[in-house]
């Protein structure tokens, strides 16, 4: 377990419309969908669900491979991330948990991901 795994959940900061009922991340200044401004920061929770996923084998921002989810939040935000528990024989699944963390090396966020949230019969 590396040191990123053991850091605190956080919340990411995105803004939501009270209008529509519609959350953002990263945060908007003017909603899309009724065009309301002045849309009130709120945060989302520390943890989601996997939407989709893929794997990264080329580029120099991150070792390579590894691994970048969509993940599900309440809110109905989604927010892509990096998984930085992901292995080649550990595969995520739609439906598992996934916490935030802040990244303190690039100023963002990544997640780490339950590998004993795979909902049965999903694995990949
Ligand atoms: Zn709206």
């Amino acid at each position: 377990m590396t040191s990123t795994e053991t850091a605190a959940p956080v919340a990411l900061t995105g803004t939501h419309c009270v209008a529509c009922d519609r959350g953002f991340y990263p945060g908007r200044d003017l909603c899309p969908t009724c065009w309301a401004s002045d849309l009130p920061a709120h945060d989302l929770a520390p943890t989601g669900t996997v939407a989709t996923w893929t794997v990264v084998r080329m580029g120099n921002l991150f070792e390579v491979p590894y691994a970048l989810c969509y993940a599900d939040f309440d809110g109905d935000v989604r927010v892509l991330g990096r998984v930085v528990n992901w292995a080649e024989d550990r595969p995520l699944a739609p439906g598992m948990t996934v916490t935030t963390h802040a990244d303190a090396e690039t100023g963002d966020h990544f997640f780490t991901v339950d590998h004993a949230s795979a909902p049965t019969g999903q694995e990949a």
